[in-house]
């Protein structure tokens, strides 16, 4: 079976840990990192005691990076595989106001409820990782 995810080497990747990948969303809202296993499984309950605890670090560093930058007032961890069964945990920070990067106006609509995303531009994305990685 063929999957993108399994040797996904994208320069979207931030950073790279022993179980994980952390990878920059090219979607909105403003900072959604995504974790990817570096190997293929589809199942949360199959992760290792040691692959878990190294996604709680990962979650851990993507809090700490983006109350840094732009103070999220929630975040959302789900793992939802719909359009790829390879496992990876969305980790999406949520705002109750606007925020500015980049000269663009980043607003979560849907604050307090669901996930209303947009797509983002090769150029902000980038702008994103660049911020994460400090
Ligand atoms: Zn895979």
């Amino acid at each position: 079976m063929e999957c993108e995810l399994c040797d996904f080497n994208s320069p979207r990747i931030i950073k790279e840990y022993k179980y994980w990948k952390l990878s920059a969303a090219a979607q909105t809202p403003l900072g959604w990192t995504h974790a990817m296993l570096k190997r293929h499984v589809s199942f949360f309950d199959e992760l290792t005691e040691e692959e878990l605890a190294e996604l709680k670090q990962v979650i851990k560093d993507v809090r700490g990076a983006l109350d840094k930058l732009w103070k999220p007032d929630w975040f959302n961890v789900t793992q939802l595989g719909n359009s790829n069964p390879h496992l990876h945990v969305n980790l999406i920070p949520r705002y109750k106001e606007k925020r500015e990067f980049a000269g663009k106006t980043f607003e979560d609509k849907t604050f307090g409820s669901g996930v209303e995303s947009e797509e983002l531009s090769e150029d902000i994305v980038e702008k994103v990782r660049e911020r994460l990685r400090d």
